[in-house]
């Protein structure tokens, strides 16, 4: 299931006394909350009758609770509310591997648990890294492997490969930073 793509921005003052007051809470609160910071609802996407969760602050209790920004609607019909939520206790356990994956979600979150929910974006970056990663092959002077088609959709460009280092092509697009955990 894919990620809900709602985001929203938090509410400054409120996150900071939230931050302030909260057990567990950050020895210096305006290092944990930009002024303009936004948030993107975690959950699988869902509809309008569960509200979205943006993870605002794990706290450092022996208890495992989490500070969250919760709201419905959006721009001036946006209701919120800032949470202390208990972890979700599921996890997957993957034999073959032996992992245990915890749930990153709060307890009775709506919707699948965060390892059954992709984020569009990582996957978007992971395309990208791998188009990347074709492409310096491909320019590379690795002959074709055999029994590895090309990507259909990118094809060799004759001609601007001149040599190692492929001078005027640069080695870094821009991909956007991101603080998916
Ligand atoms: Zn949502
Ligand atoms: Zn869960």
């Amino acid at each position: 299931m894919l990620q809900c793509t709602a985001v929203t921005h938090v509410p400054y003052a409120e996150a900071l006394l939230a931050l302030a007051t909260m057990e567990g809470g950050p020895e210096h609160p305006p290092d944990a909350v930009e002024p303009e910071e936004f948030v993107l609802c975690e959950l699988g996407d869902h509809d309008e009758s569960a509200e979205h969760a943006g993870h605002l602050w794990t706290a450092d209790t022996p208890d495992d609770q989490d500070l969250w920004l919760l709201w419905s609607g959006t721009g001036a019909h946006r209701v919120h509310r800032l949470g202390m939520l208990r972890l979700c206790p599921a996890v997957l356990r993957e034999l073959a591997t032996r992992t245990v994956t915890t749930c990153a979600f709060f307890d009775h979150h709506p919707g699948p648990h965060s390892f059954s929910v992709t984020d569009p974006l990582g996957d978007l970056i992971a395309a990208h890294v791998h188009s990347e990663v074709r492409r310096l092959i491909s320019e590379g002077d690795a002959p074709d492997a055999p029994g590895e088609p090309d990507a259909p959709g990118t094809p060799d460009a004759p001609g601007t490969f001149n040599g190692p280092g492929a001078p005027g092509r640069p080695d870094t697009p821009d991909v956007p930073d991101t603080d998916a955990p």
